[in-house]
């Protein structure tokens, strides 16, 4: 057993707690996924059992492989990284949620493969927060005719949004994108669109979850903090 995992997820448990209740949730209702990539089977299954909420993977190749590892016995497994296509049909239903829907494209295929296997396949919506172009995600002005598109497609259900935002030394840069996006959440779980039960808040990473929670995430992504440098 690598202690140095449990240590660190521990120590980011305590944080955690913290800072949920300073911002007047439980520590309960922010959820801990591991981000696993380039991470080993045996080092998955040491976050697992050290009590992480779920882990997330970035590419389809390699959580095949580790899935057939049994590396996420024990936890809920979450795509994280950007889905291709030609991808989609490995991954519903393999994964609990997908986090990183990124285009119309995907959602009608997404839909159209749970429902061939008879399921409804949970997903998250990503956001271009930082309106950078090398990276993907849904503009922010586009999200209404996103959720209007999962309203009237079988076999998707939306949980929430997710963001990475641009790299920021200055603070209060970080926390403006995690406040955008807390307000685009808010209102888009207001319109209780169909196919979806909004409630999940997907953003924060090693070096800035504490300002993610602050300004509402209640699903942080860890991959250095609990596995070390890649
Ligand atoms: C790698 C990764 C993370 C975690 O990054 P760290 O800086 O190692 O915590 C979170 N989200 C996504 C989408 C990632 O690819």
């Amino acid at each position: 057993m690598n202690s140095n995992i449990s240590d660190n997820i521990k120590r980011i448990r305590d944080e955690v707690a913290t800072l949920a209740v300073l911002s007047g949730r439980k520590p309960e209702d922010i959820t801990l996924v591991a981000a696993s990539k380039t991470r080993t089977a045996d080092e998955v299954q040491q976050a697992i059992l050290s009590g992480v909420d779920a882990v997330g993977e970035n590419r389809v190749q390699e959580m095949l492989a580790k899935h057939t590892q049994y590396a996420y016995v024990g936890a809920p497994l979450h795509f994280i990284g950007t889905l291709q296509s030609n991808k989609v049909r490995q991954i519903v239903g393999v994964c609990d949620l997908i986090e990183s829907v990124d285009s119309t494209a995907l959602i009608e295929l997404i839909g159209k493969k749970a429902m061939s296997l008879g399921i409804v396949q949970n997903i998250l919506i990503e956001v271009n927060i930082g309106r950078e172009s090398q990276k993907s995600g849904i503009l922010p002005e586009a999200l209404d005719d996103v959720f209007g598109l999962i309203a009237q497609t079988e076999g998707v259900f939306a949980l929430g949004l997710m963001a990475i935002p641009p790299f920021c030394d200055e603070i209060e840069r970080n926390c403006n994108y995690f406040d955008a996006m807390m307000k685009l959440f808010v209102d888009i779980k207001a319109k209780k669109y169909d196919n979806t039960a909004v409630r999940l808040l997907s953003m924060g990473m090693s070096d800035s979850y504490a300002d993610a929670i602050r300004a509402g995430s209640n699903m942080i992504r860890i991959g250095s903090a609990i596995f070390g440098l890649r």
